[in-house]
């Protein structure tokens, strides 16, 4: 073979090979954790907002211009039903795994005077042939996407199974690759100098964060170590010519608050406290991750194969400043625990710097990357491919309900509520108290309207309630009588 056909069959094979001919496309979920709608630069209400003039996220702008930015996403109100919803395009009120995990057979909840706990799943998302009690076993997102050819990496918080089960490691549920994920939902310390472990201030050694051990001893951030892992495993996907996909799933913001060092001098402003400046500063790092990961994108020439998915799992904790206009933070059933940014970029699908009010929620990621990865479904879901939103940002919605259920006794109280069109029902579970909030001319939900709106109230009531049938969704139990909380068109 003469030099010149040589060139020739590289060209070819090159052109053939390359990733932007591969067919099926990269996806890239960032994933980031208890940030709320607010916690960033980025305007995500009809007007900006003080936080976004304080936090700095350039990154999440650069995603934004290119891509379409929801306004109206939804989560669960707390980590591990979000993840669970994530993982098996169930509802909360399906899954049950409805409030966090961690020890095994252990759940977080308080004791109360006057209600008793349900059977909940309290360890976890299981794999599908595990002999676990009380846990929710379902086939997986990654796992259907690795039928179909994807190398599937976990880099960051899994937070799926309780510790010392099999769900606990994400390659039991369809990861190849883990890096740093385990039971835990939050770090010991986002320090590498401090082993990212809680115990050199006496912290239990459960939180370890694990596989990051060539990082101990340090001066790296947590977010900035998983970050160079999971480009280490994109590169070696994109050499081995395979598709990807790329669970970035930050243990950023979530607690403990410890500033990242980079960007801390980034916030001097006095009037700040503490917190705030600690705060500011995991978010610029969270956001400088996704910028890393759009230039490591841009570098290795797949950007224009590769969907980008930026989201967090829940609202903002009680401690962050509030994320005005909202009422309420992570775990409460106001918008302020399951309003959360989302920003898609599709290339050539998404029109650029774009905005949607359609609504969606955590469970309806599943069918949408089965769709875009050409993958047929395996298993009857609760959540809807929002392709349509992607491809036409005025889709019309309003008929598709949108369910939370948190029947928990953890820090707030527990609720189940519905979103249809632009009126939201919560139903306050120790109180039997109904509320109805019209969302789009009061986003704050500080108008009670169940009283003046009966019919509505009762429309969104009986909706929810059979929702809650049919999907066997627990239910506390009320001391006195021993008779379950009521449904909500009971009462
Ligand atoms: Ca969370």
């Amino acid at each position: 073979m003469n030099s010149k056909s040589v060139s020739i069959l590289a060209f070819l094979s090159a052109l053939f090979f390359s990733p932007a001919f591969a067919g099926k496309p990269n996806i890239l979920f960032f994933f980031v954790d208890d940030m709320g709608w607010q916690d960033t630069s980025v305007s995500f209400h009809s007007s900006e907002t003080e936080l976004n003039r304080q936090y700095r996220t350039p990154n999440m702008e650069r995603l934004a211009k290119k891509g379409l930015l929801f306004t109206s996403a939804y989560a669960c109100s707390i980590c591990s039903p979000s993840r669970v919803s994530l993982m098996t395009g169930q509802n909360a009120a399906r899954h049950g795994v409805t409030c966090w995990t961690l020890r095994k057979d252990r759940s977080p909840e308080r004791p109360n005077k006057k209600f008793a706990s349900s059977q909940w799943p309290l360890n976890g998302l299981q794999p599908v042939d595990s002999k676990i009690t009380r846990s929710y076993q379902s086939n997986t997102l990654p796992q259907a996407l690795q039928k179909a050819g994807y190398r599937t990496i976990h880099a960051g918080k899994a937070h799926f199974g309780a510790q010392n089960t099999p769900g606990a490691d994400p390659q039991t549920l369809g990861f190849d690759i883990n890096i740093a994920g385990c039971h835990i939902g939050g770090p010991g310390s986002y320090h590498g100098d401090k082993n990212f472990s809680a115990q050199w201030r006496n912290g239990e050694a459960i939180w370890d964060v694990p596989g990051l051990e060539k990082y101990h001893g340090q001066q790296i951030n947590l977010t900035e170590a998983i970050t160079r892992e999971a480009i280490s495993a994109v590169e070696k996907s994109v050499e081995d010519k395979k598709p990807f996909y790329l669970y970035l799933s930050h243990y950023a913001v979530h607690a403990p608050f410890e500033p990242d060092r980079r960007f801390l001098p980034n916030y001097k402003d006095e009037k700040w406290k503490a917190h705030q400046k600690t705060y500011a500063s995991m978010l610029e790092s969270m956001d400088h991750s996704l910028g890393q990961i759009l230039d490591t994108l841009d570098r290795l020439k797949i950007s224009d194969n590769t969907i980008v998915v930026f989201m967090s799992d829940n609202g903002s904790p009680g401690n962050n400043p509030q994320n005005t206009p909202l009422r309420g933070s992570k775990i409460s059933g106001y918008e302020g625990g399951t309003r959360v940014p989302l920003i898609v970029h599709w290339p050539k699908i998404t029109p650029e710097n774009q905005r949607t009010n359609s609504p969606m929620i955590i469970e309806d990621i599943y069918p949408t990357f089965l769709e875009i990865a050409g993958v047929e479904m395996e298993q009857k879901i609760d959540g809807q491919s929002f392709t349509d939103i992607l491809k036409n940002p005025t889709t019309d919605r309003s008929k598709r309900p949108l369910f939370w259920h948190y029947p928990n006794l953890y820090h707030l109280p527990p609720y189940s509520s519905v979103r249809l069109g632009n009126h939201k029902l919560i139903h306050w579970h120790l109180t039997d108290e109904l509320e109805l909030f019209d969302l789009k001319n009061d986003i704050g939900e500080k108008n009670n309207l169940a009283s003046q709106q009966p019919q509505k109230v009762n429309l969104l009531s009986k909706l929810l309630g059979n929702h809650l049938r049919e999907t066997k969704a627990f239910r506390l139990t009320k001391k006195s009588s021993t008779s379950f909380v009521s449904y909500p068109d009971e009462l």
